[in-house]
């Protein structure tokens, strides 16, 4: 199908009319600092089910609400000390918060859970766009459901375009991963539910207690009911990848033309159109606000395979590494991939 939504600048004309399209009950793919999102009144069930019906996503994969400013949180959510101190400190930021919900959010946006996941972000075109709309906002990413998620307007075109209509541009996403998840459903033990760019360590310090890191996505019926959302296979491209500890350019040399190879930091002293990486220096940052584009170019050059190597662990590191792992597991289905 062809793409014919339109990519909308946000001039105060557009974001007003853009506004007045979700209170209708309409979806706006909006750009946010982690990835673009794909917003709908979050108030309003029948706006919501839109969501789901375009991304193809299972109505037991609960969405984030976003909001505008702190007295926000009390309308969606029953907030504890610890969510008020995250909230004050990493806020708007990429930093998703799980609270016991209010009767505000339907019970559709948390896939039928008592708890909500809130976030204020920071780009400053979406948080406009949620004040003129008057309303928190569902959203999750831009994309069909399990695939890579969208950096750009343009990328929401490509793969959602024959299925909304309007796509606000605020420039390429300046963190490029999803955000951080920590469930404070119970506030003594706060878990990482998703890795992100507010990391562990920062949030353990703040709220001087240890973590849990829910281990192993989707493992046991409690967990998989906590986040519906965390399934081992996610953030997918659609060439089969085989995640390294570490690539050398031996390795490289070995494999085939139709074999591509992804590198953190550009490597040295071997290149060629099947040799890619995701920030020439191996910043960090750098990588993880790449990595999904660079995910969509080897996924349209057609290679048969990529071999991934995992990004040096810590901070963000393990965020990026969360991201690889899903996209390199597969599906349990009987046709499985050997391993080449
Ligand atoms: P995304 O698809 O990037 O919007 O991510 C949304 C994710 O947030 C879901 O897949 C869940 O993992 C998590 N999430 C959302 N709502 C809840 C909730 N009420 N309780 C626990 N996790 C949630
Ligand atoms: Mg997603």
């Amino acid at each position: 199908m062809t793409p014919t939504a339109r990519i909308h600048r946000g001039t105060p004309r557009n974001l007003a009319r853009l506004a007045a399209r979700l209170r209708a009950g309409g979806l706006v793919a909006v750009p946010t600092e982690t990835v673009y999102g794909l917003a709908a009144d979050a108030t309003s069930a029948r706006a919501c089910r839109r969501i789901f019906a375009a991304k193809g996503r299972p109505a037991n994969d609960p969405l984030i609400v976003h909001i505008a400013s702190l007295r926000d949180l009390a309308r969606v959510s029953r907030p504890n000390e610890a969510a008020l101190k995250l909230a004050r400190k990493f806020w708007p930021g990429p930093l998703t918060i799980v609270l016991p919900k209010t009767g505000e959010v339907p019970d559709i946006v948390t896939a039928g859970l008592p708890s909500v996941a809130v976030r204020m972000p920071a780009h400053p075109l979406f948080r406009r766009l949620i004040r003129l709309a008057g309303r928190p906002l569902a959203a999750p990413s831009a994309n069909p459901f399990g695939s890579v998620s969208p950096t750009t307007a343009e990328h929401v075109r490509k793969s959602l375009g024959s299925r909304i209509r309007d796509i606000l541009d605020g420039g390429p996403a300046r963190i490029g991963l999803e955000s951080t998840i920590v469930d404070l459903r119970d506030p003594s033990r706060p878990a990482i539910l998703r890795p992100g760019a507010i990391t562990a360590v920062e949030i353990s310090r703040l709220l001087r207690t240890r973590l849990v890191r829910a281990r192993g996505p989707g493992r046991g019926k409690a967990q998989a009911q906590a986040a519906p959302g965390r399934m081992a296979r996610h953030y997918s491209p659609r060439t089969p990848l085989f995640l390294h500890p570490r690539l050398s350019a031996a390795q490289v040399a070995r494999g085939r033309p139709d074999e591509a190879w992804l590198f953190i930091a550009r490597p040295a002293g071997i290149g060629g159109p099947n040799v890619f990486w995701l920030a020439a220096g191996g910043d960090v940052r750098g990588a993880a606000r790449s990595l999904f584009s660079t995910l969509r170019r080897i996924d349209e050059a057609g290679f048969r395979i990529l071999h991934a190597e995992r990004a040096p662990c810590g901070g963000l590191g393990d965020a990026l590494n969360d991201r690889l792992t899903r996209a390199a597991a597969r599906d349990p289905s009987p046709k499985r991939l050997r391993r080449p």
